[in-house]
């Protein structure tokens, strides 16, 4: 099927970065979200990034002005119904995307495959959802979308290899390189890099080293642009520990069990950069 108009709902951290490089990369954008403030900022985020591309001599402002152009931005979902693939980047919480999978379905033509950028909610359980299952897959971009390299493509149990065939081919229009993973807590990027920063984080807590010692191991010794610590409170201190906690129900190894250090420093607010305080102060 020819792509032309891609539906990406929400327009937070990722739905937005996904949506400058879709219209970067010619696609028309169906931008939807659940509040107009919401709406207005990721409109806003997209023409700033553009814009700072365009003083930056790589693309020029004629580019900036048609990309601009192609986002229809809304808040009633039933737009989808025009597009030709659907990317969901709402709130991490399944109960969110239950409800958005279903309207999917429903108002989007049978043959559009639907993916979900979650990362680490199942595939195979949001497919579930819908009457689709073979239509539905992971397409987990890495945050900030436009500079970042790598998509992780996730097989459901059910997605057909046309469907995974669709999903690659448009991540390599979008000068991306798409990676293929089964579905499976964490999939690749996160069931290895979390244990990873969990255990650094053990290290600090038993007073093995600083948080700045642990970085500088990283980043000299293994070549790392930054250590965990920093990529920690980059991330979230919230979201790693989230997502430890889906690794630890759903592979039950209790390999995957938080640092207490962690969920203290969630428990203080000391969620990383966001919040001005985390193994670093901003
Ligand atoms: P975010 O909180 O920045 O943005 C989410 C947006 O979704 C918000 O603007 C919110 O208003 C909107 N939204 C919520 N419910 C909606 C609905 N029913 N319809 C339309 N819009 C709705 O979150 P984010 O960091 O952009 O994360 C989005 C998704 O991407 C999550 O599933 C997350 O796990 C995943 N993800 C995040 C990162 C990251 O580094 N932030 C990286 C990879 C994947």
């Amino acid at each position: 099927m020819d792509i032309k108009t891609v539906g990406v709902i929400g327009a937070g951290t990722m739905g937005n970065g996904i949506a400058h490089v879709m219209v970067k990369a010619g696609y028309n954008v169906v931008l939807v979200e659940a509040a107009q403030a919401a709406l207005d900022r990721g409109v806003q985020t997209i023409g700033k990034n553009l814009e700072r591309e365009v003083s930056k001599n790589k693309i020029s402002a004629g580019d900036r002005d048609a990309a601009l152009a192609r986002i229809e931005p809304v808040l009633q979902r039933s737009a989808v119904a025009k597009c030709d693939f659907v990317i969901e980047a709402a709130f991490e919480k399944f109960e969110v995307k239950q409800e958005i999978f279903a309207d999917l379905d429903k108002y989007c033509r049978p043959e559009v495959v639907l993916a979900s950028n979650t990362s680490s909610i199942s595939i195979t359980k949001i497919a579930a959802l819908t009457r689709r299952p073979d239509k539905v897959i992971g397409m987990h971009f890495f945050n900030p979308v436009p500079v970042m390299k790598l998509v992780e493509v996730i097989r459901g149990l059910a997605t057909s290899d046309e469907t995974f065939a669709v999903t690659r081919d448009l991540a390599v229009k979008l000068d991306k390189t798409p990676v293929e993973v089964n579905d499976a807590p964490g999939f690749v990027s996160n069931r290895v890099l979390m244990p990873l920063i969990n255990e650094a984080i053990y290290a600090v807590m038993e007073g093995v080293a600083t948080p700045e010692a642990v970085d500088e191991v990283f980043k000299l010794g293994m070549a790392h642009p930054m250590g965990p610590l920093t990529l920690a409170d980059f991330i979230g201190l919230d979201v790693c520990l989230d997502i430890m906690r889906v690794l630890l129900a759903g592979l039950g190894d209790p390999k995957y069990r938080p640092c207490p250090l962690l969920i203290k420093m969630v428990d203080a607010g000391w969620l990383g950069r966001k919040s001005g305080r985390g193994f670093y102060k901003y």
